[in-house]
């Protein structure tokens, strides 16, 4: 009889970069179990998962503690809102998930005896002071503002992977995702790439936040997803940067846009969010030393790929 596949549990599975990662999860030849409470997913981005024998999507909120029969090779957290107005309209929940969340999946883990991966955040790195972020500086975070519950969650369960590794010797990773796009985000989410793509495929203004010169660096799905693969195959317990180093003002980001889609809409100035990050850029020297991984995909060809998708879901 062949030998059974690795077996990875990811939570969040049904999310924006949880659905590709359990496409590349069963590409590089393991069985995968999504687990997801839907809170911000949807099975529909697992649809063509479906008939895999490979694959099992199970409704669960891993705030209430994460069961799996059998062996399990990997570990994945990856449950979490991701978008300011998403964890902002739902930060307990976001608070639970980054702290009692990440301390489940790490206790399945250490049962397991697998490879545990915490998706962490650039937000760790708050309104940084330092710039561009290498993994060393330990952020600026405002921990009673509206991003708080977010921040200092994913802070939290950073101590968390690196407690369980030190207490428990469990094999962890933490990778601290920088902005990320590509097909399957919610077109409603709230986030710059959505909210600028859906404004210029209907021709409505763009809603610039504040003067739009703070600056983000956007790094496209399926870089990222190399990059979160190389982490757990060869990566090591201290965390590592992902993101894209190509860094754009907000105002630059929706006037590509705005090309790139061919579109007449103009640009509206709305009022900037409280604690909105200045600048973003992702040192990514560790990565690239440590993983051999750099991003591959140019920011206009990201862009242009995300919009594509934008434009096939939405109504002509
Ligand atoms: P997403 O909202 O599309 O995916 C998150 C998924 O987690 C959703 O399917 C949601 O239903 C699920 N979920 C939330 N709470 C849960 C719970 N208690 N139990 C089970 N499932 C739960 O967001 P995303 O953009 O794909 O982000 C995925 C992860 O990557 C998050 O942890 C996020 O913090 C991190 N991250 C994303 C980005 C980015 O730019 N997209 C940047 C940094 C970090
Ligand atoms: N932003 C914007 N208009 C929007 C949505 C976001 O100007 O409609 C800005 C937001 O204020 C931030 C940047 O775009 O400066 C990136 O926001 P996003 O929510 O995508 O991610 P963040 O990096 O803030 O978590």
């Amino acid at each position: 009889m062949a030998a059974s596949k690795p077996r990875a549990v990811i939570s969040g599975g049904a999310g924006f970069i949880g659905s590709h990662l359990c496409e590349a999860l069963l590409a590089t030849g393991n069985s995968v179990i999504a687990v997801d409470n839907f809170i911000t997913g949807s099975p529909d981005n697992l649809r063509a998962l479906q008939d895999n024998p490979d694959f099992e999507l199970s409704q669960a909120d891993v705030n209430q503690g994460i069961f799996i029969d059998g062996d399990v090779r990997y570990v994945l957290h990856f449950a979490s809102p991701a978008s300011p107005p998403q964890y902002d309209s739902n930060p307990i929940h976001t608070l639970k998930v980054g702290t009692v969340g990440t301390m489940n999946m790490l206790g399945l883990a250490r049962a397991k005896e697998a490879t545990f991966l915490l998706a962490s955040t650039s937000e760790v790195y708050g309104d940084p002071l330092v710039h561009p972020q290498p993994e060393s500086y330990w952020g600026n975070v405002n921990p009673i503002g509206p991003r708080g519950c977010y921040d200092e969650a994913k802070r939290c369960g950073e101590a968390f992977a690196m407690a369980y590794h030190r207490a428990h010797q469990v094999d962890t990773r933490i990778v601290r995702i920088f902005n990320t796009h590509g097909p399957r985000m919610q077109v409603s989410d709230g986030r710059a790439v959505p909210n600028f793509m859906a404004q210029a495929i209907r021709g409505e203004p763009l809603t610039v936040y504040g003067d739009g010169s703070q600056t983000r660096s956007l790094c496209y799905v399926s870089d990222l997803v190399r990059g979160v693969l190389a982490a757990l195959e060869r990566g090591d317990a201290l965390p590592v940067n992902l993101g894209n180093p190509q860094e754009v003002t907000v105002l630059e980001l929706a006037e590509t846009i705005i090309r790139l889609a061919g579109s007449k809409s103009r640009i509206e100035h709305k009022d900037l969010p409280v604690d909105d990050p200045k600048q973003r850029r992702p040192d990514i020297t560790h990565a690239r030393e440590l993983l051999g991984w750099q991003p591959e995909v140019g920011l206009e060809d990201g862009l242009a790929r995300t919009l594509e998708y934008f434009r096939s879901v939405l109504p002509r």
